[in-house]
């Protein structure tokens, strides 16, 4: 893997910046379904075990639209990098991300050396904040060792 990673074509480009504008434009459409099912799941007059399905069946609604959130800023600050001609180079050693890459993931900011380090920076700090998060995980840990 030491073969040196050419610059992006414009035609490259072109089809990665469509790729983001498809990608935002499904999110907006998913948005208003989500908001939709959101009406949708509060019934009236329903008992308790309905009413704390409902509240489940709400928080994961909205968990899923806070991913989307995030994804759509993800996608609004890669687009903004085609602005500035940045679009395409990794944000931590400035080399130019694989088209291929880009194409499986079009807000990747890192290529894919530096991704694999923080990725192991991040499963580390993932371990630490699992174990206070997740009990149940850390008591099913203890009861087999
Ligand atoms: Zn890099």
């Amino acid at each position: 893997m030491a073969e040196k990673i050419r610059a992006l074509t414009k035609k490259q480009l072109e089809t990665l910046k469509n790729k983001l504008m498809e990608e935002k434009n499904s999110l907006v459409f998913n948005d208003q379904a989500s908001t939709t099912n959101l009406e949708l799941a509060i019934p009236e007059g329903s008992d308790e075990v309905e009413q704390s399905i409902t509240d489940y069946t709400n928080s994961h609604l909205l968990r899923f639209r806070n991913r989307e959130v995030f994804y759509a800023k993800k996608i609004e600050k890669a687009l903004k990098k085609f602005d500035k001609d940045e679009f395409g180079l990794c944000s931590d050693c400035g080399d130019w991300i694989r088209f291929e890459r880009l194409l499986a993931r079009p807000t990747a900011e890192l290529c894919i050396q530096c991704k694999e380090e923080s990725e192991r920076d991040e499963s580390s700090s993932f371990t630490g904040r699992q174990s206070k998060s997740l009990g149940k995980v850390v008591d099913l840990t203890g009861m087999m060792a």
